[in-house]
């Protein structure tokens, strides 16, 4: 091909071949750093780089940013920390294979001249307008363009003029030139290069002209030597055209077998969420959330403050699978997800989320006044080795308030007057009925203990009782802050058939409510999860939460309440 770098073993490629990489597979993950990746790119990580982890291979961290859009930091410190946090890394025998496409803006440019000579690119100076008229329809074949038989050596002084500034954004651009007849529409002259004066994050104002993705990304795959391009549907369109690229730069020897494949695979979507980068975007700029990682969010660092493990994430995204068919997943399975990872490990802790107080009226009488009955439970029920948590039963505790039914309704069994139920690991108390202020609403609500009843000890079956309930001392419980959450939306499909998404937000998708809990669980260190007995499961807010002015989300609730 006349070319230093054709035909050299290993020149088109990243890997030296005096290092030869054993990787068997090598994948990529190619996110644009224009937003925070949110749930459907966990389902190509999770791909990617589980393929590489469970095939002896490695998965390339490759932030593709050919368009000239501005890159914020943070979007590629919260792409490479969220990456970390699922449990992956790029590394392979001691090496970072994290990469940016904009480096190899000078070999493309070079595998476009390389199209050119080979009379297999041209400069079209259509308008864009005439371009999409002649490129036909799925029933119409398209027509040529009348600068599609132009000479070699002209498309090559045309395109080096357009490399050099000497062309307004609009005016040209470069095309394949394949088939304008082909079946396949993307087959029909695509275009590869287009103007752009816009200066670039990393080339600065280096170039004017820039890659079309469609052109970029197979270059990108090949001089990685990635093996596996799995990217999502849509393209699938598009593979055509990938083989034929990658087809033409090897014959040209400038790339050689083994060639990268592209995979597709179904997008991920979730019911009761957008994914859309976009409208994430607008979420947060139109402050319908409070930023990337509101804990409504399906972005993954919303995820994570909403208290999802990675296993948990990793584990749905094994379960839903891999197919070739879009559907709908349900929210349920992500939740289903979270408290099988869950149950396992979080400690277990009470709280009283809307609370009423109860006093023991006979506590100074058996005990005296100031007396605190030690009371423990295990930390999880399922793993003694996590040891007992301890706290202390007084005079007066918290209870919710759903708790006590002055008048019981029928099959309650909890606190009313005349009825006995247990304060959970404490004493069977009786209700003997409440205090209320002018309103009828109800202030205290008043029971006995009942004597040598206590959980754990030998009398503690001498009463049978079917209610057990709750509580949190009302002298050592901390007083918390805790955000119940619910889903964003209020419909499964929030952006189906074009409705406007923020039409069908849900404002109640966010409650704060003042709660008391247990001391164990108030001194957590932020981001530790817990299942607060009975309500579900908790979060120790990452941001607000401080051991001592404690600050929960409920990451969800323990019973499946999305399908219907
Ligand atoms: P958007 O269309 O919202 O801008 P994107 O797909 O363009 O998102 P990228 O940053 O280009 O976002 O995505 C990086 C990778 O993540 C791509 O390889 C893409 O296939 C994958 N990906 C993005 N969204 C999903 C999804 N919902 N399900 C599965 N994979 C996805
Ligand atoms: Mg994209
Ligand atoms: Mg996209």
């Amino acid at each position: 091909a006349g070319r230093g770098w054709a035909g050299q073993p290993g020149e088109g490629s990243l890997h030296d071949a005096a290092e030869p990489d054993p990787a068997r597979i090598r994948t990529r993950f190619p996110p644009e750093p224009n937003g925070y990746l949110h749930v459907g790119h966990a389902k190509s990580i999770c791909l990617n780089f589980g393929l590489a982890r469970d095939y002896g291979g490695v998965c390339h961290m490759r932030f593709d940013d050919t368009n000239p859009e501005k890159e914020d930091k943070e979007y590629v410190d919260s792409i490479l920390d969220a990456i970390q946090w699922l449990g992956f890394s790029w590394d392979f025998n001691g090496r970072s294979h994290q990469y940016q496409a904009s480096d190899y803006f000078d070999f493309m440019y070079r595998a476009a001249e390389l199209l050119i000579e080979r009379g297999l690119a041209y400069v079209d100076q259509q308008t864009p307008e005439e371009m999409r008229i002649n490129r036909g329809t799925l029933t119409e074949a398209g027509k040529d363009s009348p600068w599609r038989a132009r000479p070699v050596e002209e498309n090559l002084r045309l395109f080096r003029e357009m490399r050099d500034g000497k062309h307004a954004e609009g005016s040209m651009i470069l095309r394949a030139r394949i088939d304008m007849a082909s079946p396949n529409i993307n087959l029909r002259d695509p275009a590869i290069y287009r103007i752009r004066f816009a200066e670039h994050h990393h080339t600065g104002n280096k170039w004017c002209i820039y890659p079309m993705y469609t052109f970029a990304h197979p270059i990108e795959d090949a001089l990685e030597r990635i093996t596996h391009s799995i990217c999502t549907l849509e393209f699938e369109d598009q593979r055509p055209f990938y083989d034929w690229l990658l087809g033409q730069l090897r014959d040209a020897g400038m790339f050689s077998d083994p060639l990268p494949r592209q995979y597709e695979f179904a997008r991920l979507n979730l019911t009761y969420v957008v994914t859309s980068k976009r409208k994430l975007m607008q979420l947060v700029t139109e402050k319908h959330v409070d930023g990337w990682d509101d804990p409504r969010m399906p972005t993954i660092v919303g995820l994570r403050r909403r208290g999802y493990s990675p296993g948990a994430i990793q584990l749905f995204c094994e379960r839903i699978g891999v197919s070739k068919g879009d559907s709908w997943i349900d929210y349920s399975i992500l939740e289903g997800a979270l408290r099988d990872d869950l149950d396992e490990k979080a400690p277990r802790g009470m709280a009283v989320l809307d609370p009423v107080k109860l006093r023991l009226t006979n506590w100074a009488e058996l005990f005296g006044a100031d007396h605190a009955e030690p009371c423990s439970a295990p930390v999880h029920p399922h793993h003694p080795e996590m040891g007992q948590r301890h706290f202390n039963l007084g005079a007066e505790v918290w209870i919710e308030r759903e708790d006590f039914q002055e008048v019981p309704e029928k099959g309650f069994r909890r606190l009313f007057p005349g009825n006995m139920a247990r304060l959970k690991y404490g004493y069977v108390i009786r209700c003997t009925g409440c205090e209320k202020n002018v309103d009828g609403q109800i202030l205290t609500v008043l029971a006995e203990v009942v004597p040598d009843t206590k959980s754990g000890t030998p009398g503690a079956d001498s009463v049978k009782v079917k209610g057990v309930i709750t509580w949190v001392s009302a002298s050592e419980g901390v007083p918390a802050e805790i955000r119940l959450y619910d889903r964003l939306f209020k419909e499964a499909q929030p952006d189906a058939g074009g409705r406007d998404f923020l039409e069908v937000i849900n404002p109640d998708a966010k409650r704060v409510v003042r709660t008391w809990i247990e001391p164990s669980v108030a001194q957590a260190a932020p981001g530790t999860s817990f299942q607060l007995e009975r309500h579900g499961y908790f979060v120790a807010d990452r941001k607000d939460h401080q051991p001592g002015q404690p600050v929960f989300n409920r990451t969800t609730t323990l019973k499946d309440s999305w399908s219907k």
